[in-house]
């Protein structure tokens, strides 16, 4: 068994021990058998919460109305889940009502594709009740049960299809693609929250373009916010293979964002609608319009310096994904070879010019800005005299 799995294994152990079934079950189980590092263990159990409770002395409540107990043992902590069924999914999204039961069977078949509802026991033995083995073997993403019903249950798997086949290289079977295709329209009433996980998840994986096609052949792209305007743009982008994998979200929405064209503001409008973090918007922004600069030649030592190292990071990666290695490879030593690299480098500040004889005010802001363009330009040198004598000149003018 893999690293991760040893703590969890002897919590699996005691639960047994008490007389109850516990597996390890989901993502886990199916990456060990691939072979693929793992990074969440899914516990799950016959016995109740309450009788998880009474096995271990120190638990957290951590989602006891879905199941979920928080274990913590030898100084480690494991999320345990009570075997379950879910029933009444209104609007096609998550249920309303989770059921406890004692069967694997039944929290198996809840589960949305084959490869994801197999459980391990802690001997190693793998339980499998729906070919998901076989479905393993032969690359291949298909719904537990019949399909239709699966994604009347709950849209966001037709996104998570897709999601799993790019990230798995995986082959969509032909009822599952069929019923994603039928359904596609549901996708708008999934919460743009969890299309957002998925769809990024999915261009992180081996196959990002595959996916993206797919979800243009299924529909699954004329149900998702603002992209769903681009969909001819997005046809001709997925026809350039990827130089190299993308690493992160950034990165992400960076390549989409360069390569249809956006400008800020359509960055914005674009990364609002899915509801991404300021910090994420803001980082895109300057990312894309650096590596714009970047491959039109006009990058100034202005914009390297107010890109900043990470986001100039981020761009150089971009543009390899692109297939711009060339323009990249210089980057790092003239961002480096920059006199300054922020505002506090800069050997002179608002306290030191007012003793100096500026008066305080918007001018006095003014007045440091442009010395701190003249010392990144390297028009003047970042020396206190030196700044001093720019400073007085300049605020006579
Ligand atoms: P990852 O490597 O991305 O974490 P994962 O398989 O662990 O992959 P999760 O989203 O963490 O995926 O979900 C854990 C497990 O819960 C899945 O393997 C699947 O069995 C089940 N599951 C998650 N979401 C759904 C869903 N919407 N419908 C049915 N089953 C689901
Ligand atoms: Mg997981």
């Amino acid at each position: 068994l893999p690293a991760a799995f040893i703590g969890a294994q002897q919590v699996l152990q005691v639960i047994e021990k008490h007389g109850y079934e516990a597996y390890f079950v989901g993502g886990s189980v199916r990456d060990t058998l691939l072979n693929l590092p793992i990074h969440d263990v899914d516990l799950a159990t016959s016995a109740y919460p309450a009788e998880i409770k009474q096995i271990f002395p120190r638990t957290i409540d951590t989602g006891i109305e879905h199941g979920t107990v928080t274990v913590l043992h030898h100084k480690h902590s494991y999320e345990i889940t009570t075997f379950r069924t879910e029933s009444g999914y209104q609007d096609y999204r998550r249920p309303d009502r989770v059921t406890f039961v004692r069967s694997l069977r039944e929290d198996l078949m809840r589960r949305d594709f084959t490869v994801n509802a197999l459980a391990m026991r802690e001997n190693g033995e793998v339980i499998d009740l729906f070919s998901g083995i076989s479905d393993l073997r032969r690359h291949i993403i298909r719904a537990v049960g019949n399909p239709n019903e699966r994604f009347h249950e709950d849209a966001l798997r037709m996104m998570r299809a897709v999601r799993f086949g790019s990230q798995l290289d995986f082959t969509i079977e032909a009822a599952t693609m069929a019923a994603i295709q039928t359904n596609s329209p549901l996708l708008e009433k999934i919460a743009v929250e969890r299309i957002h996980v998925e769809f990024v998840k999915m261009l992180l994986g081996i196959a990002p373009l595959r996916g993206f096609q797919q979800m243009l052949t299924t529909d699954l792209l004329r149900y998702v916010p603002v992209l769903n305007d681009e969909v001819d743009s997005i046809a001709a982008l997925i026809k350039h293979p990827l130089a190299q994998r993308l690493a992160d979200e950034t990165q992400v929405w960076s390549w989409l964002a360069f390569s249809l064209g956006w400008n800020a503001p359509r960055i914005r409008k674009t990364l609002q609608a899915w509801k991404s973090s300021k910090q994420l918007i803001s980082a895109v922004t300057s990312v894309t319009s650096a590596l714009q600069a970047l491959l039109d030649h006009q990058l100034t030592n202005w914009r390297l310096y107010k890109t900043g190292a990470q986001n100039l990071a981020t761009a150089a990666q971009v543009a390899v994904v692109l297939g711009h290695d060339d323009e990249t490879q210089s980057l790092q030593q003239r961002y480096d070879q920059l006199p300054i690299h922020n505002k506090h480098e800069l050997n002179i500040d608002g306290k030191q010019l007012i003793q100096a004889g500026v008066k305080p005010g918007p001018q006095l802001g003014q007045l440091l800005n442009q010395l701190e363009q003249q010392v990144v330009a390297g028009t003047i040198a970042n020396e206190q005299d030196q700044l001093l004598a720019a400073a007085r000149t300049q605020s006579e003018a």
